[in-house]
């Protein structure tokens, strides 16, 4: 079985041309398109079977993309959340790290729905930020403390299944 190509939205069947994100399995490929997380968009006769050879999202994918770790399991640490956002302030997008040139840097992870309020540790309730915003955000969602997120913090494990066998998660699902 041929492999099928998955293409981000704004694919153009007529000259071919769109953003190949990666390739997966005919038989993940028909589990995309009954969860409607991508459409055919090429279609071949396989085997007296018609399958599709090329898909296209229904969601743009955007930003930019981690290494992640394949078919494993992403494993939950505060230290992964840093990696999922690529060391970046999800309020500021300063550069943080564990080492900064000044405090206000400092990698923290910030609970966006407090945990004073009942907010969980989890991969969509966390996101990196910087030490300065942290302390300034508080015991307050990003609403009340004025402070939108510039990311989306988004399961990896559940990226990757809907992305199939990929290698590298999408930073930002949308803005
Ligand atoms: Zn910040």
């Amino acid at each position: 079985m041929p492999q099928v190509k998955v293409y981000n939205l704004g694919y153009d069947p007529e000259t071919g041309i769109g953003e190949l994100l990666h390739t997966t399995s005919v038989r993940h490929c028909f589990g995309m398109i009954r969860r409607e997380v991508a459409n055919p968009v090429e279609l071949a006769i396989v085997q007296d079977r018609i399958i599709p050879t090329a898909l296209e999202l229904t969601r743009e994918l955007s930003g930019a993309w981690v290494e992640g770790a394949g078919q494993r399991s992403i494993g939950f640490s505060y230290r992964a959340v840093h990696e999922r956002d690529r060391w970046t302030c999800a309020y500021c997008s300063r550069r943080v790290s564990k080492t900064p040139s000044c405090e206000g840097l400092l990698a923290t992870v910030d609970h966006i729905l407090p945990v004073s309020r009942g907010g969980p540790s989890s991969w969509t309730n966390l996101v990196c930020a910087c030490k300065e915003c942290n302390n300034r955000k508080a015991d307050r969602t990003p609403i009340e403390a004025g402070m939108p997120l510039l990311v989306r913090a988004y399961d990896p494990a559940l990226a990757q299944r809907l992305l199939g066998g990929v290698r590298r998660f999408p930073l930002l699902l949308s803005r």
